[in-house]
């Protein structure tokens, strides 16, 4: 906390006060886990307060965060930010904290993993799943109950390794 509470009292804010909120406990424990250097843990939270302050802005929530999003923030946003001097500006700080923001919400459930297998039958699966959350507003739980028996129905026909991909990416053992 002490971290957290050496920051900038408004980017302090953004991070305690904004969309990300909820999972400042697991942004410390992520730093813990992580042994950063103090300097870098600084600067994963300001990235993390810039990017929440930025999501209020555009009114993004946590769950529609993702890969594009945050290019949209890096590319976008960055160049021309006229956010408070307090926003860590910093691309390369920014760009790797994100990333372990991605990381750290996928772990949480927040967001949808990233498809583990490819080809034809992942890309419609994808299609589908940007489908459901684009046009039907479903929650990230019930699309996923959704999706794993077609993921099954649809390896079937693809062999081995696939499976073997399948399970790798469910987090199952063999
Ligand atoms: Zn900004």
């Amino acid at each position: 906390m002490d971290l957290i509470l050496s920051m900038h009292p408004m980017a302090r804010a953004w991070l305690l006060d904004g969309p990300l909120s909820s999972y400042v406990g697991a942004f410390q424990a992520l730093l813990e886990r992580g042994r950063y250097a103090e300097g870098s843990s600084e600067t994963a939270l300001r990235a993390w307060s810039h990017f929440a302050h930025w999501m209020t802005k555009c009114q993004v929530s946590a769950e529609q965060i993702d890969d594009a999003l945050v290019e949209q923030f890096l590319d976008s946003h960055l160049p021309r930010c006229d956010c408070h001097p307090a926003a860590l500006r910093t691309r390369s700080g920014l760009s790797a904290s994100l990333g372990h923001l991605l990381a750290l919400l996928r772990e949480q459930h927040v967001i949808v993993e990233l498809p583990g297998p490819s080809g034809p039958i992942a890309e419609e699966l994808n299609r589908y799943n940007v489908h459901m959350r684009d046009a039907r507003g479903l929650a990230i739980g019930t699309r996923e109950d959704r999706l794993v028996p077609e993921r099954r129905a649809g390896v079937d026909g693809v062999g081995r390794r696939s499976i073997r991909t399948l399970r790798r990416h469910r987090g199952e053992r063999r």
